[in-house]
C-alpha cells in the first residue's frame, strides 16, 4: 500500500504514521510541525500547493493545514492557500492514481453553531470576511470541492470533521495558543492560565487515540464512499471549568486571568456523533480528565 500524506509531520499526521503499514510519503512544509518523522517514511518538505509528482498512490490523505486560531489569523493568505489551491493539488494527485481521498476537515466549518451538538446535515453559520473566515471558508470550499470531484469524476473520498483533538505532540511551547496546550503549559510554568472572555464558551474534546480509531475506520471500511463524518465528542466543557481540570490535575499554583474576547469566537461546540456510530460503531473511549493527565505526564517528559 502506497500513502501520500500532505501535512503528516504535525500533530495528527505523526500519530497517524505510526499506524499505517506499507510505503509512506509525506508533504510537509514544516510551517507549524515539530516532531521528529521516524525513519520509514519519505519526506518531503514542501508546500502541498507546490508539489508535483508522477507517482502513484493507494491512499492521500489530506492533513495540511494551520489550525490554531492565534496562528492562522496570522497567516491568512497561506491558510486560504493550503485548503484550496493545496486541496485541488492532492486531489487531482488523487485522481490520477484512482485512490482513496481522505480529508481532515473541521468542525470550524459549522462556525457558530445554533444546534448543538451539531450533526453533519447543519449547514453552518460563518462570517464569511471576520477574523476566522480564512480558516472556516476555505475548509468549506474544500469540502465543495472534494465533493465536486466525487460527483464528477467518482472519485472515493471521505471527509472527516475532527473536533477539538488534543493530545501529546501538540506544540508543548505554549506559544501556538491551542488552549489544552497552552493551559498545561502556564500551569506548569506557575504562569496565569489566560481565558479569552469570562470562560463560558464550550469546546468538546477528543484524545488523539480516539480519533487514531475512527480515521483508521474511515480510511480502511468500505461503503464510504462520498461520506462526512463528524469526529469528535458530544460532551461539552466550558473553558473555565478546563483550566480549574488542569490547575488541580498539574497541582499548580497558577490562577486564572481573564482576556478580552477573541473575535468570532463559537460560544458554544460539540459533536454530534451518531454517525461515526452508525457507520463506524466508533464512539470515543478515554474521558477528558484521563486524556488530561496523559498529556500532562508528556508535556512534563519534554518541557523544558
Ligand atoms: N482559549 C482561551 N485561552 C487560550 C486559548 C484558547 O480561553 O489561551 C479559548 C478560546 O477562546 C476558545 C477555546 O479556548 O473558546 C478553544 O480555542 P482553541 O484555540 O484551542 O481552538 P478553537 O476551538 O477556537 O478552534
Amino acid at each position: 500500500m502506497k500513502f501520500l500524506i500532505t501535512g503528516g509531520a504535525g500533530f495528527l499526521g505523526s500519530h497517524l504514521i505510526e499506524h499505517l503499514d506499507g510505503e509512506i510519503t509525506l508533504v510537509d512544509d514544516l510551517s507549524t510541525a515539530k516532531y521528529e518523522l521516524p525513519k520509514k517514511v519519505k519526506f518531503i518538505r514542501q508546500k502541498i500547493e507546490n508539489f508535483h509528482t508522477d507517482e502513484k498512490f493507494d491512499y492521500v490523505i489530506h492533513l495540511a493545514a494551520r489550525p490554531s486560531p492565534e496562528d492562522y489569523t496570522q497567516h491568512p493568505v497561506e491558510t486560504i492557500l493550503s485548503n484550496s489551491l493545496g486541496t485541488y493539488n492532492a486531489l487531482e494527485i488523487a485522481r490520477k492514481s484512482d485512490a482513496v481521498f481522505l480529508y481532515t476537515s473541521s468542525s470550524e466549518i459549522y462556525g457558530n453553531a445554533e444546534i448543538i451538538p451539531t450533526p453533519e446535515d447543519y449547514w453552518g453559520k460563518v462570517n464569511p470576511i471576520g477574523v476566522r473566515s480564512c480558516y472556516d471558508e476555505s475548509k468549506r470550499f474544500s469540502e465543495a470541492l472534494i465533493m465536486a470531484y466525487y460527483r464528477e469524476y467518482g472519485l472515493d473520498t471521505r471527509i472527516q470533521r475532527p473536533f477539538n483533538v488534543y493530545g501529546p505532540r501538540l506544540r508543548e511551547d505554549g506559544s501556538y495558543g491551542r488552549v489544552i496546550s497552552r493551559f498545561i503549559y502556564q500551569a506548569l510554568k506557575g504562569e496565569d492560565l489566560t481565558i479569552f472572555g469570562d470562560g463560558n464558551q464550550t469546546r468538546a474534546f477528543l484524545y488523539v487515540d480516539d480519533w487514531i480509531e475512527a480515521t483508521l475506520k474511515i480510511l480502511f471500511m468500505n461503503g464510504l464512499k462520498g461520506e462526512v463524518i463528524n469526529i469528535g465528542s458530544d460532551k461539552e466543557t466550558r473553558i473555565i471549568d478546563l483550566a480549574n481540570l488542569i490547575i488541580q490535575l498539574t497541582n499548580s499554583k497558577s490562577k486564572i486571568k481573564l482576556l478580552p474576547p477573541r473575535q468570532d469566537d463559537p460560544p458554544r461546540r460539540a459533536a454530534d456523533i451518531s454517525k461515526a456510530k452508525k457507520l463506524l460503531n466508533w464512539e470515543p473511549k478515554t474521558s477528558l480528565e484521563e486524556g488530561l493527565k496523559k498529556t500532562i505526564d508528556w508535556f512534563k517528559s519534554v518541557m523544558k
